[in-house]
């Protein structure tokens, strides 16, 4: 596996161009989601393929007070869970490298990115966006993996891909969960054990929902309310029922709607989907 901390390392690489490459942009202290990413990019690269990992905790998609400083960054495990899950190329910058003093462009999208986390969490999309073009064009990628855990994330990349003209395939991973239907996050370990505890619930929340066959949003969403409320911990950042691909709101569930959440336990905010139809 060959490491690559800067710009001119990467530039310098003889690559061999016949080989596909599937880029699975994260922010590290990787965990089971994202092997599964990982593992999803090696069969869409193939045996021939390459498939490279970027590792950079992206400090201009953390809103100020956020938890930029504290987020974890096991350098060392990470670079195990790459070399286990044979990957070819790990790219970790550092923010000097990625980021000038005076850089003046931002990449943002402008409709997708408002609700939801963007409205909870200003400039954090416009944070994605931007890392997000700099990695393409660093890596030149011919496909791109990223999880449904951040379907708002994963909208907002497709609809870039689209009018900026990347020619980068999006792949969409699946959610992965520890036993109790937590989804997983780097996020989860700050947790203490009563949270951890009390987590799963969000889970319960929308499995319920997604079960129910109620048709009104608002009565589905004051369920969705209730159950995540009835935990002592948990304080609702918030509960929207959206189009899967417009991500505006819906007054009914209909075919591919989206119920998603963001959740308080403490400092640490927690996010879910699922699909109700
Ligand atoms: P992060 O390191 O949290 O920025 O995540 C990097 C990528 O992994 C993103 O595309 C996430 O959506 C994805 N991801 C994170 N957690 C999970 C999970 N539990 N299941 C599936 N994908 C995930």
């Amino acid at each position: 596996m060959k490491i690559v901390s800067t710009i001119a390392g990467l530039r310098a690489q003889d690559r061999d161009r016949r080989r596909p490459r599937v880029l699975v942009p994260t922010m590290g202290a990787l965990h089971a989601g994202h092997v599964s990413l990982i593992r999803l990019a090696r069969q869409h690269a193939g045996p021939e393929g390459e498939v490279a990992v970027s590792i950079f905790v992206n400090p201009l998609q953390f809103e100020p007070g956020a938890d930029f400083e504290r987020y974890p960054r096991p350098e060392k495990a990470d670079e195990e869970v790459c070399r286990a899950e044979g990957v070819d190329l790990l790219f970790r910058p550092s923010p000097n490298e990625m980021y000038g003093e005076d850089r003046s462009t931002l990449v943002e999208e402008t409709v997708l990115s408002e609700r939801l986390c963007g409205a909870s969490r200003p400039g954090h999309f416009h944070g994605v966006c931007t890392v997000v073009t700099k990695l393409f064009h660093l890596l030149e990628p011919e496909a791109a993996v990223f999880g449904e855990k951040d379907f708002q994330q994963l909208a907002v990349v497709r609809r870039m891909v689209r009018d900026l003209d990347f020619v980068i395939k999006i792949i969409a991973a699946p959610i992965v969960r520890d036993p109790d239907g937590l989804a997983m996050s780097s996020r989860n370990q700050y947790l203490n054990p009563e949270e951890r505890a009390q987590a799963p619930v969000i889970r319960r929340a929308l499995l319920a929902a997604a079960q129910s066959q109620e048709k009104p949003a608002a009565a589905v969403l004051a369920r969705v309310r209730g159950t995540i409320e009835s935990a002592p911990l948990a304080r609702i950042d918030y509960a929207e029922i959206v189009g899967a691909d417009d991500l505006q709101p819906r007054l009914t569930i209909e075919p591919r709607t989206l119920l998603a959440v963001a959740v308080f336990f403490g400092r640490t905010r927690l996010i879910d989907n699922i699909l109700l139809a």
